[in-house]
């Protein structure tokens, strides 16, 4: 047991209390229920993620912290307040925001994030990392998400709060998010212990799938089947759920999720569709194409891309087929190169 470590997640349970309580209860609270609410978030949601709302006043916490005693450097170590920049005493960290808080994976609240009302930079302000918050190997909604994805084997992976939290309205309740970071190799093995398929659920815009694209070999590498939502019109899932509806999310994105290969195929497409819609653009394409083809393994997955591509360049099976085996060989080639590179044997892979 460690007092200072209780005394923290003791300050960031009331805290949270506190912020839930002002959103839903005061005169302060009432522009940022209305934005909620413009937003599409329900009363349901409100509470059951526990969303808050921290006032634009300096020391609502710093009094409310004081007040029940707890040791306010510690609480500045931890996350919870700011020094103020001459050292005279401490401030709130989070002023006139929606307050998102973080739980780890048993329930215990040990960060906040912090949404501008409306626009503004910073747009969130995430907790600091402290003893009880590590972004690496946080992830947004897990203990909520866990039986739903032990139920399902499954897991939804998104960016953002919102996207977790309207999910979760229309019935995906084994979704999660990174804390506004990129997927780390801790975040995959800590998931890869409840279930061994993931659905990438990423924002529609370039950032988003980049970052799809980014989080596949991580994946893939801590031994999930990967599966990944194609976004359109640069919406992100909680924009499409409010557009479009919950029924047509769960038909159209998750279980339309489609397979890494069939994924990088579709950007491949869309980047050479910009590049110019001339004939001799495929050349190029299906170059790239074959980069991610050829090295799969079942030649009947194999096929079935290879057949897809060629009804869609109008180009024959036949030399799609040729090409693919020739990148093979290359590949096999290349491997062999590989193994009898001297430089790897004085690495010592093939001590005598
Ligand atoms: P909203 O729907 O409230 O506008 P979002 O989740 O769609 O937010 P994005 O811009 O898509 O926001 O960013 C995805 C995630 O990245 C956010 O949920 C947040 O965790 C993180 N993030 C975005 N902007 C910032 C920032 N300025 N500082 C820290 N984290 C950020
Ligand atoms: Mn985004
Ligand atoms: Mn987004
Ligand atoms: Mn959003």
């Amino acid at each position: 047991r460690n007092p200072e470590l209780d005394a923290l997640l003791q300050a960031h349970e009331w805290s949270a209390k506190l912020y839930h309580f002002l959103l839903k209860n005061t005169e302060h609270g009432k522009p940022a229920m209305e934005y909620l609410k413009a937003r599409g978030f329900t009363d349901k949601a409100i509470d059951q993620f526990q969303i808050g709302y921290a006032p634009a006043r300096w020391d609502t916490l710093v009094q409310f912290l004081d007040k029940r005693s707890f040791d306010l450097g510690a609480m500045e170590r931890g996350g919870l307040l700011a020094s103020r920049q001459d050292g005279s005493g401490y401030v709130d960290r989070f002023r006139d925001r929606i307050i998102f808080p973080i739980h780890n994976r048993t329930g215990k609240v040990i960060a906040f994030a912090g949404r501008i009302l409306g626009e503004g930079q910073p747009k969130y302000l995430n907790s600091p990392e402290s003893k009880l918050f590590i972004k690496s190997r946080t992830l947004y909604n897990l203990h909520q998400a866990k039986s739903s994805i032990r139920k399902t084997g499954q897991i939804v992976l998104f960016e953002g709060y919102g996207d977790v939290i309207s999910a979760s309205e229309a019935g995906v309740h084994n979704g999660v998010a990174t804390m506004g970071t990129a997927l780390t190799e801790s975040h995959a093995a800590i998931l890869r212990n409840l279930a061994d398929e993931v659905i990438v659920c990423y924002d529609g815009d370039n950032a988003g799938q980049a970052a799809a694209l980014k989080s596949i070999p991580i994946l893939e590498a801590a031994g999930f089947q990967v599966k990944i939502s194609v976004l359109s019109e640069g919406l992100d899932p909680d924009e499409f759920i409010q557009k479009y509806g919950a029924e047509r999310f769960i038909r159209q994105i998750i279980e339309g999720s489609v397979s890494s290969t069939k994924f990088r195929l579709i950007n491949l497409k869309k980047n050479h569709i910009m590049l110019g819609a001339g004939e001799d653009a495929k050349v190029p394409f299906i170059k790239e194409a074959m980069e991610v083809i050829a090295p799969i393994e079942s030649p009947t997955e194999r096929e079935i891309y290879l057949k897809e591509l060629s009804a869609d360049l109008k180009v024959s099976f036949e030399s799609l087929k040729q090409e693919c085996n020739q990148f093979r060989t290359d590949l096999q080639k290349k491997q062999q190169d590989g193994d009898n590179n001297p430089k790897r044997w004085n690495n010592g892979r093939h001590k005598k």
